[in-house]
């Protein structure tokens, strides 16, 4: 019996990894500046917290979610985002009584059981932020968008085109959406499936269709911003200013809308190239009415978005971004020094050597078993190793090392001393 992973899930594996960790680790730096702090969410929670912040009737909540009966009889569910879990937390934790505007980030795996294809996976990764607090001010949309834009230039994400919206607020979107549910009445026969189906369910997200026999009816379908209320309107507005100040291109969509129900007004979403149709990176939007929703004070307005990680990871590979050529920690991959040693007395020599080493931040391989010369010096070349170190007996007792460069083959003795100096000017050759 072979084991395979599960459909839809899969192994990130080196080096695609060390490119996940300098994502996840801008992120936060970026964040960091912007002084959002991290929050560690759980992976599972009662399923009634979706079912009332994402939606009953999103395709997420009614089928896509990992469902389960706890041995206690309650339903859980493995989270399919992570907005309702910040949200409980803020409201748990009574973190409307802290000063000004709570700024969190999480980052971590989602589940949704979709149809697997590229760009789209059951078990996916999502790193993501959240602005919750009494202020709904437009700045906060505007500055949520810069941090955003802030990351993908810090990681060289080249052709990331930033698509934004409003659609209304409690007062003015429902008349909106029935004067769409009655003009999707008029044309229903041509629509597919999907789309009858949300004449009742959810209209808005008809306009997200992608199905080519719709395109043509839904461009003549009202337009939200024509029936936006005068404080949406202004609202609207003043985000655009807002990125205008901070000189971020957008491009107005207003057939963008999400498919989770807690939003309204600003939205946005992020593309990139390199993806085929399941091109958005990133989708955010505001969702003042959530917390009261939850449970938690009608004040508290909230804004956040969530990164597609594998999305996002899959883009700058298209586009020759990977960490694989400059490493884990900005170094070539491959260790700094392969430490070959020959000999009893030279492995404990070799075992000192490697921690001075390592603890001088060099990557060491130090074989775990005595080799004979040149399968060991093979296995340096095989593993991409920059030097060879080679402790013998003759080195011992001189009390020195033979350094080897592998990309010339060029070869010196040196003391302890020099062995270091020697290696940190072959790592910043211009110093
Ligand atoms: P899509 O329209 O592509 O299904 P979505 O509207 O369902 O996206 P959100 O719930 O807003 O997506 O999640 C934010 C981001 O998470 C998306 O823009 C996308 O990058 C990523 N994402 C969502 N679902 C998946 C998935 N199944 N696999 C990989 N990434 C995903
Ligand atoms: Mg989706």
């Amino acid at each position: 019996m072979k084991f395979q992973a599960i459909k839809g899930v899969r192994d990130i594996l080196p080096p695609e990894s060390a490119l996940w960790n300098r994502v996840e680790q801008t992120a936060r730096e970026v964040f960091g500046t912007f002084g959002f702090a991290e929050i560690r969410l759980p992976i599972f929670e009662q399923t009634d917290l979706f079912a009332r912040s994402v939606g009953q009737e999103t395709d997420i909540v009614s089928k896509e979610m990992y469902s389960f009966e706890d041995r206690d009889e309650t339903s859980i569910s493995l989270r399919p985002e992570a907005t309702a879990s910040v949200v409980r937390a803020y409201i748990q934790h009574g973190m409307q009584t802290l000063p000004g505007n709570v700024k969190l980030h999480y980052m971590g795996p989602m589940f949704r059981r979709e149809r697997p294809q590229k760009g789209r996976y059951r078990q996916f990764y999502q790193i993501g932020a959240e602005v919750l607090g009494a202020s709904d001010a437009p700045g906060i949309d505007a500055e949520v968008i810069e941090m955003l834009m802030t990351l993908f230039e810090r990681l060289k994400l080249k052709g990331a085109v930033l698509n934004i919206n409003s659609i209304g607020d409690k007062n003015c979107r429902p008349a909106y959406v029935e004067k769409l549910r009655a003009e999707l009445v008029k044309v229903r026969e041509q629509l597919g499936e999907d789309s009858k189906r949300r004449i009742e369910t959810n209209p808005l997200r008809v306009l997200d269709s992608k199905l080519e026999q719709e395109q043509g009816i839904i461009e003549k379908l009202p337009r939200i911003a024509e029936h936006l209320c005068e404080n949406c309107r202004e609202h609207y507005a003043e985000v655009k200013r807002q990125l205008g100040l901070r000189g971020i291109v957008y491009q107005e969509n207003w057939r963008l809308v999400r498919g989770l129900d807690y939003y309204m007004r600003t939205t946005f979403e992020i593309t990139a190239p390199g993806l085929g149709s399941q091109n958005a990176v990133c989708g955010g939007g505001r969702y003042d009415g959530l917390v009261e929703l939850l449970g938690g004070p009608a004040t508290t307005k909230g804004i956040g978005f969530a990164i597609g990680t594998d999305r996002l990871v899959l883009s700058l590979q298209e586009a020759g971004e990977d960490a694989a050529q400059d490493g884990p920690a900005g170094k070539a991959a491959g260790p700094d020094v392969y430490l070959a040693w020959f000999g009893a007395a030279a492995q404990s020599a070799a075992i000192g050597l490697a921690k001075r080493l390592r603890d001088a931040g060099f990557v060491v391989e130090l074989p775990a078993v005595e080799m004979k010369f040149g399968k060991s010096l093979g296995l340096a070349d095989r593993l991409g190793s920059r030097h060879a170190v080679i402790v013998g007996d003759d080195e011992l007792a001189a009390g020195i090392v033979t350094v080897k460069r592998l990309s010339d083959g060029a070869q010196q003795k040196v003391g302890e001393q020099e062995l270091f100096s020697y290696l940190r000017t072959a790592q910043n050759p211009g110093i």
